[in-house]
Formats: structure tokens, C-alpha cells, sequence
């Protein structure tokens, strides 16, 4: 969190001096400010204002990566009609982005392993097919070779 205080200035519009950006921050706004986490528990942001190396779990997905492990490290926070449950706030957790981790995707090995689980189950023991379906558990075999009682039963 050290870097915020830095990444604050870049939000500023037109290098506003602190005081006199501040003071035009409306009093909403200015009642989801918290960098520090003392009113919320975890540094707030109002929408927008968060520093730009906190990232909701969308952004991060959006960069290929995940949290990784890390808990939630602050949160944006602001007024949206469609919220009333919540008295009319709604709230995105961030995530660090320099903590964050490629996203795992499945490694060919992985797939060919689940391809062929997928197989094994369409593979009817009976006919000795491939039926192109997953056999029904209860019947061990394919709907054709299941005799009329067996697919009664099941
Ligand atoms: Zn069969």
C-alpha cells in the first residue's frame, strides 16, 4: 500500500493541487475515501479512484492472471440504486496485481486425461462400443444392450 499516496496524484484531474481536489470530491465520494482501511477495516476507495495496481478479480481474469492466494487488499465502494439490500452501496474487492498469478490452465497431459476418463465412460462393456454418450451408471452397458427389465429398473 505504500505506493497510493503516488498513484492518488495520477488520478488527480489536471494536477489540482491535494486541498482543492479534495475539497471538490463530493461528500459521497469523500464517505467511500479511506486509503488507510480506519473506518472500513480494509483501504476503501471511492469507483475510479482506486490506485491503478489494485484490480477487481474481472480485471485480473481479463489479464490472465488470478489473485493467487492473496485475501482481498482493499475494496471500491459506491452508490448504486440497484443495491437497496445493501442501503444502497455496492462493493468490488481488489487485488494486488503484483501479487497475483498466472491463471492455471489445464497442461495437454491434463486433457488428454480427462479426454480419456470422458471415453472410458461412453465405452460400453457389453458391445464393446464407443457409444458417444455417457453410459448410464446404473446400467453398466448401453441403452441397447440393456435388456427392456434392466432399463425399467434403472
Ligand atoms: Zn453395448
Amino acid at each position: 500500500m505504500r505506493c497510493h499516496t503516488a498513484a492518488l496524484r495520477q488520478n488527480r484531474p489536471g494536477g489540482l493541487p491535494a486541498n482543492v481536489w479534495f475539497s471538490s470530491m463530493s461528500r459521497i465520494r469523500a464517505k467511500f475515501f479511506d486509503p488507510y482501511g480506519k473506518r472500513y477495516g480494509i483501504p476503501t476507495y471511492p469507483w475510479q479512484m482506486a490506485p491503478s495496481h489494485l484490480r477487481t478479480y474481472r480485471q485480473l481474469a481479463e489479464a490472465g492472471l488470478r489473485p493467487g492466494g492473496q485475501g482481498v487488499q482493499a475494496q471500491v465502494m459506491w452508490k448504486s440504486s440497484w443495491a437497496r439490500r445493501t442501503g444502497g452501496v455496492r462493493v468490488a474487492y481488489l487485488y494486488d496485481v503484483a501479487r497475483a498469478l498466472p491463471k492455471r490452465r489445464p497442461s495437454p497431459a491434463q486433457l488428454e486425461a480427462l479426454a480419456k476418463a470422458l471415453k472410458a465412460r461412453r465405452l460400453c462393456p457389453r458391445c464393446g462400443q464407443d457409444r458417444g454418450y455417457v453410459l448410464r451408471t446404473g446400467l453398466g452397458c448401453c441403452e441397447e444392450c440393456a435388456t427392456p427389465w434392466e432399463l425399467e429398473v434403472v
